[in-house]
């Protein structure tokens, strides 16, 4: 990974009606340790990030990744970030990017153990090389979550729906789409229906219509995903949400993984049938996603 840029963010308390934050962030060598041994984002995961592409320089959607963000702070119990200060941070290090595309990392955490506040920093690094996945499409496999699709709303506790730190069952999840030959997973609820995959939001195309399964199914509600339906909608296509179940995936007239930096990864194959992929439209998905979107 090629880091660009890191910067420490001291939190401004969510009303702090200052207009200008500069004095707030510290710069700091992305290659260099910055955080202390006491670190709970370290330690345990606890603390909630988003992933921002940059495309030339230019950080796509940040209002709806700070959305998130807020949105995930208040599922996580952390204290509301303040929108400004994180803007301006984000404006810093893309400032950096310079051309191509990048990924803008902000990272929201509980803190030191027994300290006084969050601990949080934005990071810039060049984004990996996304070419083949867009143009040639991947092949996925479900993978059972193991819960029940009404466990978000009877557990909240398990904070699905959040984007948090705790990111090595996704992970695990990916390493185990490559050990079946694939190259990434649809997670599926264990009463079979459709959730998203592990770092992605899953989009189906059924005639003119483009379905997504519901943010409420306990799934992160994908800033590509919200961005990509405006845009069809704008070309006269219908969208929907919906719960989906998982012997529908593979009658789907095209499927893609849409994601904030790997953009949309048409699906060539799911557990081994093949799906049609829709190269001309997936082109113009993608340059879509690619030209600058606020
Ligand atoms: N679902 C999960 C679990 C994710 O981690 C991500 C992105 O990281 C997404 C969906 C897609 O979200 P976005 O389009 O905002 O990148």
């Amino acid at each position: 990974m090629a880091w660009r840029f890191a910067l420490m963010i001291d939190p401004a308390a969510s009303d702090d009606a200052r207009t200008d934050f500069a004095d707030t962030f510290t710069s700091v060598d992305p290659s260099a340790p910055a955080l202390t041994v006491g670190e709970l984002s370290t330690q345990r995961g606890d603390g909630i990030f988003e992933s921002i592409g940059v495309v030339d320089g230019h950080a796509q959607e940040v209002a709806a990744h700070l959305d998130r963000l807020a949105h995930s702070a208040r599922l996580c119990d952390l204290p509301q970030p303040h929108a400004e200060q994180w803007r301006q941070a984000v404006a810093r290090a893309a400032a950096e990017c310079g051309q191509g595309e990048a990924v803008i990392k902000l990272i929201l955490s509980r803190g030191i153990e027994h300290g006084p506040t969050p601990t949080a920093w934005v990071t810039a690094a060049e984004a990996a090389d996304n070419t083949a996945a867009r143009t040639h499409g991947i092949r996925v496999v479900t993978l059972d979550r193991g819960y029940r699709l009404d466990v978000p709303a009877r557990a909240p506790w398990l904070l699905l729906g959040a984007k948090t730190l705790s990111y090595a069952v996704n992970m695990a999840a990916i390493r185990e789409a490559k050990r079946r030959g694939a190259d990434d997973a649809i997670f599926t609820t264990s009463d079979g229906f459709v959730l998203e995959a592990p770092t992605a939001s899953l989009v189906l195309r059924r005639g003119d219509t483009f379905v997504t399964p519901a943010p409420n199914a306990g799934i992160l509600q994908g800033t590509t995903q919200l961005s990509l339906f405006e845009h069809l909608e704008t070309r006269g296509f219908a969208t929907a949400y919906a719960t989906i179940p998982v012997d529908e995936l593979t009658s789907a007239d095209a499927a893609w993984l849409l994601s904030s930096v790997r953009l949309a990864a048409p699906i060539r194959e799911i557990d081994g049938t093949g799906i049609p992929v829709d190269d001309a439209l997936t082109a113009a998905m993608n340059a879509y996603l690619l030209s600058p979107r606020d």
